[in-house]
């Protein structure tokens, strides 16, 4: 069985007045003993199709007859065009045969009565069926433009002469602190999953110079937020020989990429689940400002918000700094107390780090957290100590700056939160195909 025709096509017109063969599930069927008006869907659109007992025959006819909701079909007929018809097409139908049917007594169960019955509990139902809500054309849409997302951050770095590389999941040491790690047990001793390409990827920077990946980073984040997931895809960046500007630029190059692929490509899409392209657009057009960690706290203080100097931004400081933002912002140089022993000093004013985090507006705030390293030997293995970090565990990556150590840094975005910040989703669980928080692993 080859499906050489897809609905997407044939809704473009290209099969005009010609009989095809389509290949589907039926997302919606009515009609009486004589005439069914089934409504088929593939990855690529939805057509109607109408199916008359006297043009398709009593074995086709029932077949069509007893196609529930979600059964798979092989329909042939003549392609109309039709101005009424959602798509402008219409099929009038030769034949129809059952691939995979639908048992009666079990019927696909993501209807608009079973969410009535719900009350409330909507989200939850959805979760739990998240396998079969794949097939809804809004999580279609929401995986389409996820692939266009990924698509467009391996181009933009492959354009560059970037090297894709890739770095272990299991790991003795944390990156980002170790209240949000997930310890593994592993023949008999702890290890952890990775939260970050990023020390491995220092390791490698001597030899690639310029390298990047997409991969999940895991991290055990208790609270649930609409912009947490305990696994999530982190796309990571590591240059040498760059400052902290440099990674900023190439944090704004891969964002506004993201922004215009999806225009070019995915703008029915981002239009059919009700977003504004016009946002979309002006992320990818404009130049993103650079603020100053300082400014920020200022600009918070003067907006009444409870926030001192040397804290860092959580959520609920970045959602009310970003309500107003026009287009993404930089803050940078937040004060060394907040951040970890990895981020370089400013060699200008030591009380802060050459970093930067890129807060996405609408109130969606950190899209991506980067920044120069500390790259001489000595300063790195004072900054492990004034954190009070054992070396043990970091010692290959001491080891890196013993070598022809070299200024360099890089960034982590966030792809789940890219995603669900441009399509304007509610929640970073609308992005994923199968998110994983503190309650559900599962389906
Ligand atoms: P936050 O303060 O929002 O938890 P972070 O400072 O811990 O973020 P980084 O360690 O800088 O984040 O990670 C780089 C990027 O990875 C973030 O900017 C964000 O886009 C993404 N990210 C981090 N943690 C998560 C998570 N739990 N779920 C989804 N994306 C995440
Ligand atoms: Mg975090």
């Amino acid at each position: 069985m080859v499906k050489t025709i897809f609905i997407g096509d044939v809704q473009a017109g290209n099969y005009d007045g010609q009989e095809v063969e389509l290949m589907g599930w039926v997302k919606r069927s009515r009609g009486s003993n004589k005439i069914r008006f089934i409504v088929l869907r593939d990855s690529t659109g939805v057509i109607q199709c109408v199916v008359k007992r006297d043009a398709v025959g009593d074995d086709s006819f029932e077949d069509a007859k007893g196609a529930l909701i979600e059964s798979s079909i092989i329909i042939t007929g003549m392609i109309n065009v039709d101005e009424r018809a959602d798509g402008g097409h219409e099929m009038v139908a030769t034949s129809v045969a059952i691939v995979g049917s639908v048992n009666p007594e079990k019927p696909f169960p993501i209807t608009e009565s079973a969410m009535q019955a719900a009350d409330g509990g909507e989200t939850e139902f959805l979760l739990d069926n998240r396998h079969l809500y794949l097939r809804t054309s809004r999580m279609t849409t929401m995986l389409q433009v996820r692939s266009t997302v990924f698509g467009a951050i391996h181009n933009y770095f492959r354009d560059l002469d970037f090297t894709e590389y890739q770095a272990p999941n299991f790991v003795a040491g944390a990156v980002e602190g170790g209240s949000t790690l997930f310890e593994v047990p592993y023949f008999g001793r702890k290890v952890y999953l990775t939260q970050s390409w990023q020390l491995y990827a220092e390791a490698a920077m001597p030899a690639l110079e310029r390298l990047y990946t997409i991969a999940p980073s895991f991290r055990a984040e208790k609270s649930r937020t609409r912009r947490h997931l305990t696994e999530f895809w982190h796309a990571e960046m590591e240059v040498a020989w760059a400052t902290n500007n440099e990674i900023m630029s190439h944090g704004e190059g891969v964002v506004r990429k993201i922004a215009s692929d999806l225009i070019e490509h995915r703008s029915d899409e981002l239009e059919s689940i009700g977003r504004d392209l016009d946002l979309v657009a002006r992320y990818a057009d404009n130049p993103y400002p650079r603020m100053r960690y300082d400014e920020a706290v200022e600009t918070l203080q003067g907006m009444g918000v409870d926030i001192e100097w040397g804290q860092d931004l959580d959520y609920s400081k970045e959602k009310v700094l970003t309500q107003d933002f026009e287009v993404p912002h930089f803050l940078t140089h937040y004060p060394k107390i907040a951040k970890p022993f990895y981020h370089r000093v400013d060699p200008d004013e030591d009380k802060y780090v050459l970093c930067h985090d890129l807060l996405a507006p609408e109130g969606y705030g950190e899209i991506i957290g980067g920044g120069e390293r500390t790259w001489s030997e000595e300063e790195l293995l004072a900054r492990l100590d004034e954190e009070g970090t054992d070396r043990e565990a970091y010692q290959f990556y001491i080891d890196t700056r013993s070598y022809g150590g070299v200024p360099h840094g890089g960034f982590g975005l966030g792809v789940d939160r890219v995603c669900s910040w441009l399509t304007g989703a509610d929640h970073i669980r609308e992005v994923i195909p199968f998110p994983r928080d503190s309650r559900r692993v599962s389906p």
